[in-house]
C-alpha cells in the first residue's frame, strides 16, 4: 500500500464532540493546511456531558470545551469552527441535524468532508463506539449526499442565496475498513499539541501521547513511513468528473467573454 496523496483545496471535518477531530484526523488536516488547503471544523455538540462529576454544570462545561476546541483548532490551523449546540449523548441523525450540516456545507463549500465512520459500532471488538459518533457519521454522509447537492432539498436555503454544493469525497475516520493511509510524519506532533488543548478531558496526557504515537506508527508501518492516519475513502465524484466540470466552466467562461 502507498501513501494517499490526493489533497482537497477545501475540506470540512464534521465531529460529534470537541476533541473528536483531534483524536481523529488532526494530523492529516494540519498536513493539508500546511500545503495550502483551507479547513473548517463543525462540532455537532459542545460535549456538555463529558465529565465524571454529576454535579458539573453542563453549560459551563460546554463553554469550557468550546474554548478548548477553538484553541486546538488554532493549533491545527482551521479557518474556523462552528458549534451546532446539539445535546451531548442525544445526537440523532434527523432532518434538523441534516439541515444544519447542509447549511454548513453550502456555506463553506468543501471538496471533501471528513467524518466518523458510522458503521464502526464495535471498534476492534473492544467496546462500543459512542452513539453520537455513529449519528454524526451518518448525518454527515446524508448531508453530503444527496442533500447538499440537491437544489430541491432545503429550498428555503437556496432562495436565501446558499446554492447547492457537490462534495466530491468523504473521508471516514475511526474506521475498521481503512482504504487509504495519509503520511503524517511531519504533523503528528501538531496533533498531540492540539490534543493537549483539551485539558478537561485528558487526565493522563503521557498515556494518551504513548497511545497516539503507537497507533500512528502502526498505521505508518503499513505504508513504510513513521506515522500515518487512515480513512475509509468514499469517492462520490472522481477526478474525471472534476475535469469535465472544469472544462464546462472554462467553456462557459470563454463563451461569456466572447
Ligand atoms: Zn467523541
Amino acid at each position: 500500500m502507498e501513501a494517499h496523496t490526493w489533497r482537497p483545496a477545501r475540506f470540512m471535518v464534521i465531529a460529534a464532540h470537541p476533541d473528536d477531530a483531534d483524536f481523529g484526523p488532526a494530523a492529516t488536516a494540519a498536513k493539508w493546511i500546511d500545503a495550502g488547503s483551507v479547513g473548517w471544523l463543525v462540532c455537532c455538540t459542545s460535549g456538555d456531558a463529558g465529565a465524571e462529576d454529576p454535579g458539573t454544570d453542563p453549560l459551563e462545561l460546554a463553554a469550557l470545551r468550546e474554548r478548548e476546541q477553538r484553541a486546538a483548532a488554532a493549533v491545527v490551523g482551521y479557518a474556523g469552527v462552528t458549534f451546532l449546540h446539539m445535546p451531548d449523548g442525544a445526537l440523532v441523525n434527523d432532518l434538523i441535524l441534516r439541515e444544519h450540516l447542509v447549511r454548513e456545507i453550502r456555506t463553506f463549500r468543501p471538496d471533501a468532508v471528513l467524518a466518523t465512520d458510522p458503521e464502526n459500532t464495535f471498534p476492534r471488538d473492544q467496546g462500543v463506539n459512542h452513539t453520537d459518533h455513529r449519528a454524526a457519521g451518518f448525518a454527515a454522509a446524508d448531508a453530503v449526499y444527496p442533500a447538499a447537492r440537491n437544489p430541491m432539498a432545503f429550498p428555503a436555503m437556496i432562495r436565501g442565496g446558499l446554492a447547492a454544493h457537490r462534495v466530491r469525497r468523504l473521508y471516514l475516520f475511526w474506521t475498521h475498513k481503512a482504504t487509504v493511509h495519509v503520511d503524517v510524519t511531519a504533523t503528528v506532533d501538531r496533533k498531540l499539541d492540539a490534543l493537549r488543548a483539551h485539558a478537561s478531558q485528558l487526565k493522563d496526557f503521557a498515556a494518551i501521547e504513548k497511545r497516539i504515537r503507537e497507533w500512528t506508527a502502526e498505521l505508518g508501518a503499513e505504508i513504510g513511513v513513521a506515522a500515518a492516519e487512515s480513512f475509509h475513502l468514499i469517492v462520490i465524484d472522481d477526478d474525471e468528473a472534476e475535469q469535465t466540470a472544469d472544462e464546462e466552466t472554462e467553456l462557459a467562461e470563454s463563451g461569456s467573454t466572447a
